[in-house]
């Protein structure tokens, strides 16, 4: 940096136009993050340059904002506002789990609880700890330009997300709530899915009111967890499901949050006749439209060789569930089933975005 002589300020002074207390301007730059201009060989004394007033300011409420020195030092070479983005989907799912945390103290203390219980029964054998073999499809379909769903999956989670909204805010409310969902879930606890959940939902609803062409987004979101206590958890809102089948029976884990799904639960509605009806995407229940949302949630044992089968209603409202357990059942591996599924949603019409996630329990 060439900086004029005349230009320098003491560090008495660049405190005070700066805002910063000197011991905090020394603490950045030995953290190598605001060094100096020139420092005086014989005294010692440090002189800072006007333009360093921005970088002084910007570090200063990065640190605010709780980012580490480390994450400071690569924005400030890389300046990018998805950087910042990105933080705050950490904070925000950071605030919720230390919410979900003193929730969960506070009803330990409520409840004198007995601290060391019996430790969960690992019915996968010989205490190891199962994991998931995934595959993950996802398909435009046959009358849709673009494709609002997303599906993904690692070795402890399956999960899909269907947006609503139209373009672009369908796309964004999909993808935002997935990788929410992905980053808070670290295999704990159902509770943690649940927590990244409703922290998925106030972020899609922060960000549709921070913008006139995402207004009124939302979306789906179905996703199985792998926890410690070697259980699936699993958790919900709107009309994507999760299946499980074991020892050749498929079952249903989710309830749709629709209006048709609300028919076939009073019997008032086939299952045929809930994909036929006009009113089957009129969704109860959706992430991101309000600023809190109620996530079903539900936990059991998992036991190796079970299947699990997370999908959008695209697969669904094309292929009924005796034929989608056939399907799972007889293919041979994930991939088998999940292109198996794909294919056959499209050759039954391929009315919506399909996308499915398989995934085999194993040990
Ligand atoms: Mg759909």
């Amino acid at each position: 940096m060439l900086v004029l002589v005349d230009e320098l300020m003491s560090i008495g002074e660049f405190s005070e136009r700066s805002g910063l207390s000197p011991k905090r301007l020394r603490s950045y730059a030995a953290g190598g993050l605001l060094v100096p201009a020139a420092v005086d060989a014989s005294s010692g004394y440090r002189y800072y340059a006007p333009g360093q007033l921005r970088d002084a300011k910007l570090i200063d409420a990065l640190r605010a904002a709780g980012m580490p020195l480390s994450a400071v030092g690569s924005l400030l070479d890389q300046p990018s506002t998805g950087r910042l983005d990105a933080w705050a989907r950490h904070v925000e799912v950071d605030a919720v789990q230390k919410r979900d945390a003193l929730d969960l103290a506070r009803s330990l203390l409520a409840a004198d609880v007995e601290p060391h219980g019996p430790i969960a029964d690992q019915r996968s054998g010989k205490g190891a700890m199962p994991r998931l073999n995934t595959a993950v499809r996802t398909d435009v379909g046959r009358q849709r330009d673009t494709n609002e769903d997303v599906a993904l999956a690692h070795e402890r989670l399956a999960l899909v997300t269907d947006g609503m909204g139209g373009h672009p805010g369908g796309d964004v409310a999909s993808a935002l709530a997935a990788e929410l969902v992905q980053a808070a879930f670290t295999g704990r606890s159902l509770d943690e899915l649940r927590a990244g959940v409703r922290a998925a939902n106030r972020a899609v609803w922060d960000r549709a009111r921070r913008s006139e062409e995402l207004e009124g987004m939302g979306t789906t979101l179905c996703a199985v967890g792998l926890t410690d206590d070697a259980h699936l958890s699993v958790v919900n809102v709107g009309d994507s499901r999760a299946y499980l089948l074991r020892d050749k029976v498929l079952r249903q884990l989710t309830d749709d949050h629709s209006v048709t799904g609300e028919l076939v639960r009073r019997g008032e509605l086939t299952e045929a006749e809930a994909r036929e009806h006009p009113h089957r995407r009129v969704l109860t229940r959706v992430l991101g439209v309000r600023p809190d949302v109620d996530a079903d949630g539900r936990a059991e044992a998992a036991i190796n060789g079970d299947r699990l089968l997370v999908c959008s209603d695209g697969l669904f409202n094309e292929v009924a569930d005796d034929e989608i357990g056939a399907l799972m059942t007889t293919a041979p591996d994930v991939i088998a089933a999940a292109d198996a599924l794909i294919a056959l949603a499209l050759s039954n019409g391929g009315r919506d975005n399909v996308s499915v996630v398989v995934a085999d329990v194993v040990s």
